[in-house]
């Protein structure tokens, strides 16, 4: 098992099906995935964060909650 393997509600994820979580659809290409500095607004808990492109143009940074469905993106 990669150290890049995180569960989230559950699941073990990898970087790609944790932007594709977020996404909602496969991507090109994603970084590893780090903790990100924050809490989850709905539920308080983990919040780990995934670089990835959804095209090659984009470059995209996906929060997702550990514990819950709560996910969000931004823009680089
Ligand atoms: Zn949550």
């Amino acid at each position: 098992m990669s150290k890049d393997n995180r569960v989230v509600q559950g699941r073990m994820v990898t970087p790609e099906s944790l932007a594709e979580l977020v996404e909602g659809e496969p991507v090109m290409d994603a970084e590893a995935i780090e903790d990100a500095d924050r809490s989850c607004p709905d539920c308080d808990g983990s919040v780990v964060r995934v670089g990835y492109m959804p095209s090659v143009t984009a470059f995209v940074t996906g929060y997702k909650c550990q514990d819950c469905d709560w996910s969000e993106t931004e823009e680089r």
